[in-house]
């Protein structure tokens, strides 16, 4: 019966202690606090297109030294698709895990990439600035 399963997670849920999600909450603030995020060369994106065009998937990186104009181009919207790898007899968690990992090795390979790219063109066209002059 559907209904037990759904039960059993609410169960489960009323279980937790409330303190629990609070130790979470602060052991992630501390985390935050301590590690800061390395810095970046990739600047902010700008979505030229707009979402009616065919091409709202579009982010443009624009470097951001005067007068420079260079820019990379990212259409999410092109991206390849891999298959999800589920064991069997999966659950909807097993899915949003899949998804999840998925997504965020997608988005940790568009950052190489688009930090290769910058670090090329700032080494290539703006030296004088210096490795990581760009924030
Ligand atoms: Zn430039």
């Amino acid at each position: 019966m559907a209904g037990t399963e759904l039960d059993d997670v609410m169960a489960a849920l009323r279980a937790r202690p409330v303190a629990e999600d609070w130790a979470e909450i602060l052991a992630a603030q501390k985390a935050a606090q301590a590690a800061p995020p390395p810095p970046s060369l990739i600047p902010y994106p700008v979505f030229p297109y707009g979402l009616g065009s065919g091409l709202g998937g579009v982010a443009r990186f624009e470097c951001q030294r005067p007068g420079c104009g260079w820019a990379v181009e990212v259409n999410a919207d092109v991206a390849p698709i891999e298959p999800l790898i589920l064991p069997a007899g999966f659950t909807a968690d097993d899915v949003s895990a899949a998804l999840s990992e998925r997504a965020g090795v997608r988005v940790e390979t568009q950052r190489a990439e688009l930090e290769r790219a910058f670090r090329e063109h700032l080494g290539e066209v703006h030296p004088e600035d210096g490795p990581g002059a760009a924030h």
